[in-house]
């Protein structure tokens, strides 16, 4: 039987795992963590439980994908909820709630005028004509060399694309109510991009939340990694938790024969990595560049890094009724708060979303007690790497007042009785994320689809990558779709 190892149990590993052990193959998992997720990660403390990464589900169809290919009914491992208005978001113009109800968007944006509802419609159209053809022949399709993209076909699909101008620039052609761009740009802060910066395409991410909607997975989203573990060892796969992999073994530049773990060489006839791209070139193949293709020492330390996030997890010994699922509150100037995250400057008046599970779900805190998430986007460690005690301790009470203030949480401060708090480092340290970036590689035009880190290494035969910082992307469902990817590569090989 061919044997497959698999470094990291991320969305990624799981996904991969699941799909090579369901079509015969022999897969290994092996975790530095103990315990599966990466990123999907929890924390359980005194009574309460905090997702710690991912908190937003979309395309819901997705998440279903690796358990309907294998055979089960997904429902028998997690259960989904629609979340309807999905998003509570405050600028400094209005309070929005945001439906994905085409009567209440439509309520919402005439109250701005006809134009601006005839505008959203535009936009829509264009964005989703945009999207089918980036499903059809970019999301789902895995690059291995320059004709898979550069032929008559496929660069026309790219060109019908039109993702040369920014977010923000597409959405004003057809909005110009500035309340109203801002509301339909802040959704590439979920890659980790800025909307000032970041290509056009990126406009599907807020489309897919008004024509899919948002979901919310009971329990919280740590139980979707739980349930892709489970379908995995179902299947036979097997999970090897605290194993941290400390070097891919190749044999002349050419074949990897094994991993090394605590110096054991473990063989296998064909390797995944879905830890952290970056890392894994840099950290995992050594220091000898000649078998890492273009993907040199120097080029990966000069590739664009997403943003990083700073997160504070706040037990509460009360419950906020008026403080639902999801809330965000954009920085007064939103564009100079962007700008100083891509430029290592720690924002003065931050954009913050806060989480609370809670409004939903019982299991996460003692009654009458809440557990909150809130989440402020910052530079990754290339940008600013200063994260004192002091720094933490002094960026930590600001956003707690600024939080209180503004979502008007009565003496939340005094009601903190749990406090964890996750800077750029512990991304770096606990997943092993390059520079602390929270999305891995930035989609910049020339870091995304065909220009991303392919699901195939171009010189090493049979090593294979699954993980946000590889093609397609990052966020849950682009990443499940990685590790779907670089398991058919694998397949395609073996
Ligand atoms: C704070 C935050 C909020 C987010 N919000 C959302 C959201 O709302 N919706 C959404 O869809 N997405 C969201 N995302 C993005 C999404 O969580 C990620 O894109 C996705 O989970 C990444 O999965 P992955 O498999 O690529 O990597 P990871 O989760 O990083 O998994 C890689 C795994 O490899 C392991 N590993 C690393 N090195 C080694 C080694 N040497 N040996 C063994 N194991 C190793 C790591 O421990 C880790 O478990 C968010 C991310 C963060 C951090």
């Amino acid at each position: 039987m061919t044997t497959i190892s698999i470094i990291g149990a991320g969305v990624g590993g799981l996904t991969s795992g699941i799909y090579l052990q369901n079509n015969g193959y022999d897969v290994k998992i092996y975790e530095k963590n103990n315990h599966p997720g990466g990123k999907m990660d929890i924390i359980q403390e005194k009574g309460f439980k905090f997702d710690t990464g991912p908190t937003i589900v979309m395309m819901p169809d997705t998440y279903k994908k690796p358990f309907l290919d294998s055979g089960v009914n997904y429902e028998d491992y997690f259960t989904f909820q629609r979340v309807n208005p999905f998003m509570n978001v405050i600028t400094n113009h209005e309070k929005m709630a945001l439906s994905s109800d085409l009567t209440d968007i439509a309520k919402d944006f005439e109250a701005f005028g006809d134009a601006e509802m005839l505008g959203f419609l535009k936009y829509l159209t264009d964005i989703y004509g945009k999207y089918i053809n980036a499903k059809n022949n970019f999301i789902y399709k895995s690059f291995r060399g320059p004709k898979d993209f550069f032929n008559v076909k496929t660069l026309w699909h790219a060109y019908q694309l039109k993702t040369f101008s920014s977010s923000y620039e597409a959405i004003s052609k057809n909005i110009s109510t500035k309340a109203l761009q801002d509301l339909m740009s802040f959704q590439t802060l979920y890659i980790g991009i800025s909307p000032f910066s970041g290509p056009s395409i990126y406009n599907i991410i807020p489309m897919i939340e008004l024509v899919y909607g948002v979901w919310f997975i009971k329990g919280g989203m740590h139980e979707y990694a739980r349930a892709l573990e489970k379908r995995f060892l179902e299947l036979g796969g097997e999970m090897v938790y605290e194993s941290e992999v400390d070097k891919i073994v190749v044999s002349g530049n050419k074949h990897v024969t094994g991993l090394s773990i605590n110096g054991v060489v473990e063989e296998s006839d064909a390797v995944i990595a879905n830890a952290d791209f970056p890392y894994t070139m840099t950290d995992l193949l050594g220091i000898d560049d000649a078998k890492k293709g273009k993907y040199t020492a120097k080029k990966v330390q000069n590739m664009d890094y997403s943003m990083s996030c700073f997160l504070l997890y706040l037990g509460v010994d009360k419950k906020y009724a008026d403080l639902n699922l999801h809330t965000i509150k954009m920085a007064t100037d939103f564009k100079k708060n962007v700008e100083d995250i891509d430029t290592g400057v720690l924002p003065e008046d931050p954009s913050f979303y806060v989480y609370n599970p809670g409004s939903l779900d019982e299991s996460f805190a003692p009654q009458g007690q809440s557990a909150l998430y809130v989440l402020v986007p910052v530079s990754n460690l290339k940008e600013n790497d200063q994260w004192s005690t002091e720094i933490i301790d002094i960026f930590s009470d600001k956003i707690i007042s600024r939080v209180e203030k503004e979502l008007s949480l009565e003496r939340l401060s005094e009601h903190i009785v749990y406090k964890n708090i996750f800077t750029p480092e512990t991304f770096k340290n606990r997943y092993n994320s390059a520079y602390g970036s929270t999305f891995g590689l930035k989609p910049t035009l020339m870091q995304s689809n065909y220009f991303r880190p392919h699901n195939k290494h171009a010189k090493i035969d049979n090593l294979y990558f699954s993980g946000a910082s590889v093609h397609p992307g990052a966020g849950v469902p682009i990443v499940v779709t990685s590790g779907e990817l670089a398991a058919k590569e694998v397949m395609r090989d073996f």
